[in-house]
Formats: C-alpha cells, sequence, structure tokens
C-alpha cells in the first residue's frame, strides 16, 4: 500500500488575501497576505498546499479566467520568492443564479474531492483552512478537518492545530 500525501486546503479572499467583502474583480484589490513563513512551516512538515475558492464572479462575467489567472500568478509568484509551492489552484466558476447548482461551489466538497484524488491525499490527515463556516462544512464533507478562522487571521496563529 503506497503512502498517502497529505494536504492542508486554503481558502482564498480572506486566508491568503485580504477580503474585499466581495468577489476581487481586479488586480488592485488583490492583497496578498503575508502568511509566508506559517506556510512553509506547512511546506515543511510535509503538507501539500493546495488553495480551493468559490469565484462565482466568474459565472457572473464580473472577471475573466484570464483575469483570475493572473491574481494566482502572481500569489504563486510571490509565495515561491518566499519557498513557497501551491500544489494547485482549483476553484468554481459557477454560480447557482446563473449556471444552475454544481458540486463544486463550497459548501459542497468539489474542489476537495478533486485534490484527494488528484494528488493521492488522505484526507484523515489533511486540513481545510477557511473564514467562512461554508468552509469547514465542504472540510467535513470532504472527510478533511476544518478550521475556522477569522478573516485576514495570520495562519500563524493556528499552526498548533495542525500536527
Ligand atoms: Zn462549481
Amino acid at each position: 500500500m503506497p503512502d498517502k500525501n497529505k494536504a492542508v486546503f486554503l481558502d482564498r479572499d480572506g486566508v491568503l488575501n485580504q477580503e474585499m467583502g466581495d468577489y476581487i474583480r481586479y488586480m488592485k484589490d488583490f492583497h496578498i497576505l503575508d502568511n509566508f513563513a506559517a506556510l512553509k512551516t506547512l511546506q515543511d512538515k510535509g503538507y501539500m498546499l493546495i488553495i480551493a475558492t468559490n469565484q462565482g464572479g466568474l459565472a457572473k462575467g464580473w472577471y475573466t479566467e484570464e483575469g483570475l489567472a493572473e491574481m494566482h500568478n502572481e500569489l504563486k509568484k510571490q509565495y515561491k520568492a518566499h519557498g513557497v509551492e501551491f500544489t494547485d489552484v482549483y476553484y468554481c466558476p459557477h454560480h447557482p443564479d446563473f449556471t444552475g447548482p454544481c458540486d463544486c461551489r463550497k459548501p459542497k466538497p468539489g474542489l476537495l474531492l478533486r485534490g484527494i484524488a488528484e494528488y493521492n491525499i488522505d484526507p484523515a490527515q489533511s486540513y481545510f483552512i477557511g473564514d467562512r463556516e461554508r468552509d469547514v462544512e465542504a472540510g467535513t464533507a470532504a472527510g478533511v478537518k476544518g478550521i475556522l478562522i477569522d478573516s485576514d487571521q495570520p495562519i500563524s496563529t493556528i499552526l498548533d492545530l495542525i500536527a
């Protein structure tokens, strides 16, 4: 039985970049939070770092996949400069009012289940850090331990909750 990987899944807005109260449409509103050292610590403990974010603004046409990719490239670049690599970035592009129901919009666990399958992750050894109850619900539904933080709360403050 090959060893499985473990992961820390991360919500985006309010966790990796400043919560702005709504979908972030423009680069000028994308303010990356300094969780560099905390994520380096988790990476060094052997956790994959995987982002899971609802981006219903895509369904609403508020921004494009290209615009979103620009934000995520900047995020990856800044973290990489601190030695941190995200294994993947998953986003739900749907919104129930515009594209109907889907399996990936949190609190649905679809994004997490995808990561678990694609990277051979053991959910029982994994976590999901988010600033909304729906993140914890998605985590629980996927079998990973949800950790609820306040928006923009430094991840360093909850590191002791992660084995
Ligand atoms: Zn979706």
